[in-house]
């Protein structure tokens, strides 16, 4: 077993950034939300195989200046203006005293989503319980910080310790409507495959106070993931891949390896049952 575990962390490569671990006690602020983790059976998957196509428009306030069109660069300069400020550096932390950092994005007033490795210590199995959001973070400074409550519902992902990216998302509910002073990116749920592999896309995420992106098409998709070859480093996971409409149609996972060369990078898309978890949640 202990082989076949080592295998699977080979191949592939959580996007998350390293654990910084300060040993138990030693984070000393209090926590101020919880992750549920969907116990998903494949049996139960495949009851839920219906996808039908749905869609809900982005958002942004009157005072957020926009953009007109994705823009060219790479390094994103002004990660306050729409829609990057709806996307969020989440800084996290878990009982076992580690932290790490990750990507999140509002698709709703109040609601984030990520991905599921952003809420788990990897080196400890434990599941976050201290989230500072952050968003148009730039150098030192950001535009708006979120610290309050939240809970989190997440795929199995981490189910016997191993990594599978079919589970790899995570909704969050905030308890403040977050998304009136930041945005939030449309969604369009149950896309066809074809509809996935003839859209130009965008896949963002911070890496420490560097919010990036690239561009691209997208190679191929499986029945939870999607495979391109754009971009992506450590600290992106949870990152939104989105069209030039501010439509989310993915959710940034990790990449595979063949060694230690990255083969492909990974998403997830936007599935029915992710949108049936988001319609959900509640405290
Ligand atoms: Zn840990």
């Amino acid at each position: 077993m202990k082989k076949f575990l080592s295998w699977i962390l080979f191949l592939t490569l959580l996007l998350c950034n390293t654990p910084i671990c300060l040993g138990e006690g030693e984070e000393s602020n209090e926590s101020n939300g919880s992750v549920i983790v969907i116990e998903e059976s494949s049996e139960e998957n495949q009851q839920i195989t219906e996808e039908i196509f749905e869609e809900s428009e982005p958002y942004y306030p009157d005072n957020i200046e926009r953009i007109i069109g994705p823009d060219d660069r790479i390094r994103v300069k002004d990660p306050y203006v729409y829609p990057y400020s709806a996307i969020a550096y989440m800084d996290v932390h878990a009982s076992c005293g580690c932290s790490w950092s990750c990507t999140g994005f509002m698709v709703n007033k109040d609601r984030l989503l990520t991905a599921a490795h952003c809420l788990v210590c990897t080196d400890h199995g434990q599941w976050a319980d201290k989230i500072s959001f952050y968003f148009g973070w730039r150098g030192r400074g950001y535009s708006y910080k979120y610290a309050g409550k939240w809970t989190a519902w997440v795929g199995n992902t981490y189910r016997n310790g191993t990594t599978d990216f079919a589970y790899d998302w995570g909704c969050v509910r905030l308890a403040s409507n977050v998304g009136e002073t930041t945005g939030w990116f449309g969604t369009r749920w149950s896309m066809s495959d074809s509809k996935y592999t003839s859209t130009w896309v965008y896949v963002a995420g911070y890496r420490g106070a560097d919010l990036t992106y690239d561009q691209g098409y997208i190679d191929y998709v499986t029945d939870d993931n999607i495979y391109y070859q754009m971009d992506q480093i450590s600290g992106n996971s949870g990152g939104p891949i989105f069209d030039w409409e501010y439509y989310a149609v993915g959710i940034i996972n990790g990449a595979n390896l063949r060694d230690n060369v990255v083969t492909t990078h990974v998403g997830h898309r936007l599935t029915s049952k992710i949108k049936q978890h988001l319609d959900d949640l509640s405290f």
